[in-house]
């Protein structure tokens, strides 16, 4: 209910700067549309209490709970949610892979907009409220049903062509006066979809709607080695699958084996605009460097980096070199076909900060900032509405934390398998961490 207030207890508040306070409480009003809260009040439960809108709160105890800003989810694909989690075997082929996605993938304006629907669903249950995500197949139909839902962020119309790319510019060109650019907090931005599907022609295109008509930018940009085969060495499994499409034309390959790799191959690019770039798992020292250089933003994208099994070709991912040298990173899930079967019920960028703290016990305050604000910064949203500070909040989330613990909260909530729950207005009835539970 729009002006309520609601004063939450939990064991612990915490968001990028680290753990507020233990036990922890927030004093929030409700906006219209939920998940947004203004924050009244934050901190100790004592000093919150004291408050003077307190007495006319509802309180809500989340016993055994952390609570931290809503969550950012900088790349996701959810018209592919449809499709359902696909193995990818050690040995398959990324080519191969793509190949099957393409016809997996809903192809009626009904079907891409029940799976788009799907994917908005399990982002909140993720407790994700912005979002970055990919409209394939020529479809304006993603962004249609994000404008629809609570999340907020960019959808990126995703666009392929080689060479002069003459018929992926002009049918940009044609559809671009008829579209609303920023609509319900959810901005249309543009994808070329990689440097081996997208010649440089397309993505000078992209820069240029960038400067004329600010719109957001995202690639997929340094995937895999069937990605560095093709443009380093105009060779590969992506080879045959372009030459089986007939679209292995000379002036195609004429962009290819210029580069020593797929972030050089980009750099001039990445130079000319804001872009958010996916992956990168395949970045040496030099890459590093451009990246810093170009201002360029991460969207890491961890479950799907070892879906693929990439850090068997390239090494450790490297997040954290990123985040030392000053590149913002922010986290991503990609599509629900990289995720475990068991873990597919949600989108949650919460379970790729508890397989980063698992498999690298990284620092769990800035695996925080990689979900909530490097994400909010990378989408082009106030970081300020990430954070537990006074005043407008994008939405509030209660992870469980494991049964035991007895140092830091957050690792808490990342020891514990449970999901998180999207904060609600429910006046009256007092909510428990066991309902967070299954
Ligand atoms: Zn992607």
């Amino acid at each position: 209910m729009n002006g309520s207030i609601t004063l939450f207890l939990a064991d612990a508040i915490a968001d990028e700067r680290g753990v507020l306070a233990a036990p922890g409480a927030i004093l929030a009003r409700w906006n219209d549309p939920w998940p947004s809260v203004d924050i009244i009040a934050a901190g100790d439960p004592k000093r919150v209490g004291d408050h003077d809108e307190a007495n006319r709160a509802t309180v809500c105890e989340l016993p055994g709970c952390l609570i931290t800003p809503g969550f950012v989810n900088a790349h996701a694909h959810l018209d592919l949610t449809s499709v359902g989690p696909r193995p990818f075997g050690r040995g398959a082929e990324f080519a191969h892979w793509l190949a099957d996605i393409r016809q997996r993938r809903p192809q009626t304006e009904t079907a891409i907009r029940e799976s788009v629907r799907l994917g908005v669903e399990r982002s909140l249950q993720g407790g994700v409220v912005a979002i970055g995500d990919i409209a394939g197949a020529w479809s304006v139909i993603p962004i249609d049903e994000l404008r629809n839902s609570p999340l907020k962020g960019i959808s990126f119309f995703e666009v392929f062509g080689l060479g002069e790319a003459t018929e992926a510019v002009s049918r940009l060109d044609d559809m671009l006066p008829s579209v609303d650019l920023d609509v319900n907090g959810v901005r249309f931005g543009v994808q070329p979809h990689a440097p081996y599907s997208a010649g440089i022609r397309l993505y000078e295109r992209a820069n240029s709607l960038n400067r004329e008509q600010g719109l957001a930018l995202c690639t997929h940009l340094g995937e895999s080695i069937a990605e560095s085969d093709l443009i380093v060495r105009r060779e590969g499994p992506i080879r045959s699958f372009l030459e089986s499409l007939g679209l292995w034309t000379n002036e195609a390959a004429g962009d290819f084996g210029q580069a020593p790799t797929s972030v050089a191959h980009c750099e001039r690019i990445l130079q000319g605009a804001p872009w958010l770039v996916a992956h990168v798992n395949d970045c040496s020292d030099d890459d590093l460097q451009r990246l810093r250089a170009t201002g360029a933003s991460l969207a890491y994208c961890p479950r799907a980096s070892a879906y693929f099994g990439h850090e068997r070709d390239f090494g450790p991912h490297r997040y954290r070199d990123m985040v030392a040298s000053g590149i913002p990173v922010a986290l991503g899930t990609d599509s629900v076909v990289g995720l475990p079967p068991a873990e597919s019920d949600r989108l949650s960028v919460l379970d790729e900060m508890r397989f980063l703290w698992r498999r690298d016990g990284a620092d769990p305050t800035m695996l925080l900032g990689m979900a909530t604000t490097n994400g909010a910064a990378a989408l082009g949203l106030p970081p300020d509405d990430f954070r537990l500070s006074l005043g407008a909040t994008a939405g509030l989330v209660a992870i469980p934390m494991a049964e035991k613990w007895d140092s830091d909260p957050l690792e808490a909530a990342l020891e514990s398998d449970e999901a998180p729950k999207l904060l609600r207005d429910e006046s009256g009835s007092r909510l428990t961490a066991t309902q967070g539970r299954h």
